[in-house]
């Protein structure tokens, strides 16, 4: 078995990614995917300002400054019940970050942009309504039983990644449990057409209010903009295309005009597999971990996955480090979302969802204000979103 092949199951956003950074690291790549095309539908649009040089290093950013919305307005959370918005422009960091702005973009959009960079590469080949039904591993490698149209069978490679999404079939067939919790609240995504801006909102908006509370984000320069809001999950599920109309006329006024574009509800949680390696397999993204998105934590802490991923496997696959890099991997990535991603995401949709009464805001918010008090207070807040990146895991083990 020829060390430097890889099996990337999922051609979502991680599983796309993390083909093209360990294809140009030199391995050899085959994506497969359930599905028979990518999945367009309204999930995570934001991608924050730290992890732009990087997907510039990949080769993907300038496409997606061309398609993406480019947001310099950064961190805003309106306060309604106090009055107050609290702000941390991303225009602060100007001189602190080469990419000192956000990119909002859907993330099918995203994930076929990646898939056309896929496309250029001799190294890549992606293989659409695959599905991973099996897998075995032995020291030499793994060998993946799929599913296609034509029927079944074995694909061979030294190393597989798990990018195979919330349900992962990877994850169970390692054995690994997805361990935490399951809100007991639906959130419901809509893309919309409308002037969100002609009512005071931003680019990016946690919108903390008594009855309409919401995260609002303008996803392109066409007015479309996703509004995220939560609803209590023993609602019945057919009948949520009225309550969002119900819910936009209470936000906007009951004679604004606006045109529900496309709606997904779903459910929510905090969730982290027991393991996210297993011998030659590796979990990423949403297979490996769960979190509610407020914050946009989600899909961010996935991409930071691919990063901390194209360090060790390539290093362990030529042979330039020990296989506890991939060790490493796996404890470190698990450190960031249950010391990190997790509890800030959780303590985000507190705020902003919570209900809560003035005094408890104003308390819980009270570290914000005086961080968006001030412009070094702003930068530090800012520059802060890279906490979710690990440390070098190769440097780590020259240390062990
Ligand atoms: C409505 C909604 C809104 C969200 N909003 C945000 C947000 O604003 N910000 C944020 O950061 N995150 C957000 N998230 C989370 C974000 O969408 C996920 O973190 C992201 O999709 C994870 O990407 P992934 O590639 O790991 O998994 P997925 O996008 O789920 O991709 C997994 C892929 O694996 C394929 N697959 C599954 N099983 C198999 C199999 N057995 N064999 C082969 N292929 C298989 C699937 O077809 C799919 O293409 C949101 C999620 C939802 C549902």
């Amino acid at each position: 078995m020829a060390s430097d092949s890889v099996i990337v199951v999922g051609a979502g956003p991680v599983g796309v990614t993390a083909a093209l950074a360990l294809a140009r690291r030199g391995l050899n790549v085959t994506v497969l995917d359930a599905e028979a095309e990518p999945n367009m539908s309204p999930r995570a649009i934001v991608y924050l300002h730290p992890l732009l040089p990087d997907l510039d290093r990949l080769g993907v950013l300038d496409d997606m400054r061309t398609k993406g919305h480019l947001d310099h307005e950064g961190f805003n959370m309106h306060l309604v019940a106090l009055g107050e918005v609290l702000s941390a422009p991303n225009t602060d960091i100007e001189d602190l970050s080469p990419t000192p702005f956000n990119i909002h973009m859907g993330q099918g959009e995203f994930t076929t942009i990646v898939l056309d960079h896929l496309a250029r590469l001799d190294n890549v080949e992606v293989l659409w309504g695959t599905r991973l039904t099996d897998l075995t591993q032995d020291d030499e490698g793994v060998t993946a039983t799929i599913d296609t149209r034509d029927g079944g069978r074995e694909l061979h490679a030294a190393w597989l990644v798990g990018a195979d999404g919330g349900r992962s079939a990877t994850r169970e067939l390692i054995g690994a449990k997805l361990e935490g919790t399951t809100w007991g609240e639906r959130f419901v995504a809509t893309n919309v057409r409308f002037d969100f801006r002609s009512l005071g909102f931003f680019s990016s908006n946690l919108f903390v209010h008594p009855t309409h509370a919401a995260v609002i984000a303008q996803i392109d320069g066409t007015g479309l903009w996703r509004c995220t809001f939560q609803e209590d999950e023993s609602l019945p599920e057919e009948t949520v295309e009225e309550r969002i109309h119900q819910y936009f006329r209470g936000l906007l006024g009951a004679d604004a005009s606006y045109d529900l574009v496309a709606y997904r509800p779903y459910k929510m949680h905090q969730r982290l597999a027991t393991t996210l390696r297993a011998g030659r397999v590796l979990l990423a993204g949403d297979a490996a971990h769960l979190t509610n998105p407020t914050g946009g934590l989600g899909l961010t802490t996935g991409l930071y996955d691919v990063l901390a991923l194209e360090e060790v496997l390539p290093a362990v696959a030529f042979g330039e480090a020990e296989e506890s890099a991939l060790d490493r991997y796996a404890a470190d990535r698990s450190r960031v979302f249950s010391e990190i991603s997790s509890p800030q995401a959780s303590h985000l949709k507190r705020i902003v969802y919570g209900g809560l009464g003035a005094d408890e805001l104003r308390e819980l918010t009270q570290p914000m204000r005086e961080m968006t008090s001030t412009r070094e207070g702003r930068r530090t807040m800012l520059m802060g979103l890279d906490g979710v990146r690990s440390p070098s895991l190769l440097a780590t083990s020259a240390t062990a």
